[in-house]
């Protein structure tokens, strides 16, 4: 046993939290041998492990897995001062979508720390330099939003259910048309390809066409329906995978539900809800300098502000 069990070092961290077996599955040919007579073993690339799912009972369930992966890709790094922001990361411009530096000095009060888009600082002030927001109006920010969805879910939840479920479901429908023409068209071209391919090879046979010739062209066609294959193949796992999302809905609402009591926001509550926040150009109201905000929920994204009006509108039954 180690002195301090609990003294972790980072590393240690980090390689626990990528291990599919906390997910419940057995994971075979992590390491080889160069060769029999050498004892000493070798890591295989993660591509080379096989994954048996399912082997024995979970200890973490498959989203909370999936969104660890998904906040690792996104480190922070620390500022030279060595504050840090649990903002670092997910806020986001919304005119470029780049991330936003976090700014601060030793120099600086707290309430002078501040966020601007990475574009004005790498590409210059012209290509993107007016979005900058102070890290307290934005933690103010957020908490309130986070707050009025939890209102919703908390007096209103079945409105807020069918409310939501309305909007994606006619998001969906156009997305999904237009990801089925797509389809339609793709393989209409594969038809066709087929019967063009057919055709050259009949007048290679009847000795119309030079062999070079052919060659050439069935060697396009080929590599067009290849291609066209595989788009084909994306689409139609996409088109699947929207057609599940009514699902995220209700696991979307049973994560606010954790947090009901909440006071503050934490790191923690932060990145278990929320995605992304884009921040838009600073505009002028009544003389103020206003920030407006999008908050992109996990499962759910950026909720309509017609959402919210919608439903408090609505009188109570
Ligand atoms: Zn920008």
């Amino acid at each position: 046993m180690p002195t301090d069990p609990y003294h972790w070092v980072g590393d240690n961290v980090s390689c626990i939290l990528e291990q599919p077996v906390y997910l419940g599955h057995t994971v075979n040919f992590k390491t080889h041998r160069q060769s029999y007579k050498i004892k000493k073993t070798v890591d295989n690339p993660k591509e080379q492990w096989k994954i048996f799912p399912n082997t024995h009972e979970p200890i973490v369930d498959e989203d909370t897995f999936n969104r660890v992966q998904e906040l690792r890709k996104n480190k922070r790094r620390p500022t030279r001062t060595g504050k840090t922001n649990m903002f670092s990361g997910i806020v986001r411009c919304a005119d470029c979508r780049e991330k936003m530096y976090y700014c601060t000095t030793n120099n600086f009060e707290k309430r002078q720390d501040h966020f601007v888009c990475s574009a004005s600082r790498t590409k210059g002030k012209e290509v993107c330099g007016t979005h900058f927001i102070r890290a307290i109006i934005l933690e103010q920010g957020v908490l309130h939003h986070i707050q009025a969805v939890m209102w919703l879910v908390a007096n209103y939840e079945e409105k807020f259910r069918a409310a939501l479920g309305a909007m994606q479901k006619s998001e969906m429908k156009k997305a999904l048309s237009s990801k089925k023409k797509q389809v339609n068209q793709i393989e209409r071209r594969i038809d066709e390809l087929d019967r063009l391919f057919k055709k050259v090879y009949e007048d290679y046979a009847n000795e119309k066409l030079s062999e070079a010739r052919y060659e050439i062209l069935s060697g396009d066609y080929e590599t067009e329906q290849a291609e066209l294959r595989e788009r084909l193949e994306t689409l139609t796992a996409e088109i699947e995978q929207q057609e599940e999302q009514a699902e995220d809905i209700d696991k979307f609402i049973a994560k606010v539900k954790k947090y009901l009591e909440m006071t503050e926001l934490t790191p923690v509550i932060l990145n278990d809800l929320v995605k992304a926040v884009y921040v838009h150009k600073p505009k002028k109201v009544d003389g103020r300098r206003v920030v407006d905000i999008d908050v992109s929920y996990d499962f759910v994204g950026i909720l309509p502000k017609s959402l919210f009006e919608d439903i408090k509108n609505e009188p109570m039954e």
